[in-house]
């Protein structure tokens, strides 16, 4: 599917979106193969690769979403930023997306390095998400492909990091989609009530394209506190007293987050989202807990109507 299909699923067929990241190592490159086709069993609509901030790992995204489309057939998304490239270098790595065949981007600008805590556009590059995408979309344009990519963007339930206040980072995102963004898909968040009240807020911006939410399932306490930190998203008291009690038994923490986000899963689906974006932080044996639980990809049940309509 690419991401503008997303108006022909529904709350009877929502699509579900695996997140990897690109290892760094060898070992993690053939640890991922194996996660990857665990999580291709799950029966996921797409699955997609970030791009790391600098150096080696960049390469790996597309080899890995072209990978995953190739080897297992399962559509794919490489993530894009503005980080440390020009113009010219954002086409060439556009025409070699185009030439993989894959046909979804998420379209961000990136993290500042940690010693900078401004953004700082690469040389003749950009600053923004919004420009991003009006690049990529320029790009279509001027090889007569209009439509060709399908665009997502990064949401903030409870705001961006760097933005004054909601009001202004919600003008901000109805920059992005404006200049031509099928969805967004949100930052992690562990209270159902912060992705809520953001689409109704950015519904009342007129921005109408799908928010896909995106869950964090925690499998270590440590590890979430370190992402937290870096992502400004927060950990709600009672779940955090839990994960205190838990502290050093990394079973109970894996089944603290497993439960968390099952239930997070399950009101979000029947509140009728269009899909469930899981960051699943290159493994898959929880996947298959949580996938299996709510019912959902492969493990759809067979008397579900979930004919696609237009298909
Ligand atoms: P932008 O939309 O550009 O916004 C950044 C800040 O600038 C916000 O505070 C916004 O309010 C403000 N702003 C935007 N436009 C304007 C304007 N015109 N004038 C003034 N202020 C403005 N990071 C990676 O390195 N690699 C990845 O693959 C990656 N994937 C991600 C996927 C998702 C779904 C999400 C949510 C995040 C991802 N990130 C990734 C993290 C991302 O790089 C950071 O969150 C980054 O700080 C913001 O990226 P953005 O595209 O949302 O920024």
């Amino acid at each position: 599917m690419i991401f503008s299909e997303y108006s022909k699923y529904s709350k009877e067929r929502p699509v579900i979106s695996f997140e990897i990241f690109p290892p760094k190592t060898i070992k993690g490159m053939e640890n991922l193969y194996n996660v990857i086709s665990d999580l291709a069993k799950l029966g996921p609509d797409y699955i997609t690769v970030t791009y790391g901030a600098m150096g080696s790992t960049r390469d790996k995204t597309l080899e890995i979403a072209t990978l995953i489309k190739s080897n297992f057939g399962v559509d794919s998304a490489c993530h894009l930023t503005c980080v440390g490239s020009s113009r010219n270098e954002l086409d060439t790595v556009l025409s070699n997306i185009y030439g993989a065949g894959i046909r979804n981007i998420v379209a961000i600008r990136g993290d500042p390095p940690l010693d900078q805590i401004t953004f700082v556009p690469p040389e003749d590059g950009y600053k923004y998400g919004s420009e991003l995408v009006r690049h990529i979309r320029a790009y279509e344009e001027d090889r007569q492909m209009k439509g060709y990519f399908g665009i997502a963007v990064g949401g903030y339930p409870e705001k961006h990091l760097e933005a004054k206040d909601m009001d202004t980072d919600i003008e901000n995102l109805k920059l992005k989609v404006e200049a031509g963004a099928d969805i967004v898909k949100t930052q992690l968040f562990f209270e159902n009530s912060h992705y809520f009240d953001f689409v109704d807020r950015v519904r009342r911006a007129g921005i109408t394209v799908p928010i896909i939410p995106g869950l964090m399932p925690i499998l270590s306490a440590k590890q979430i506190e370190r992402i937290t930190s870096m992502c400004g998203s927060t950990i709600p008291h009672e779940l955090r007293v839990k994960l205190d009690e838990a502290q050093g038994n990394n079973g109970k923490e894996r089944n603290i987050g497993i439960s968390q986000c099952i239930k997070q899963a399950r009101e979000l689906l029947d509140s009728g989202v269009p899909g469930l974006h899981f960051y699943v932080l290159n493994k898959s044996e929880h996947m298959k807990e949580i996938i299996q639980s709510l019912g959902v990809g492969s493990f759809r049940q067979s008397s579900e109507k979930h004919a696609l309509t237009n298909s």
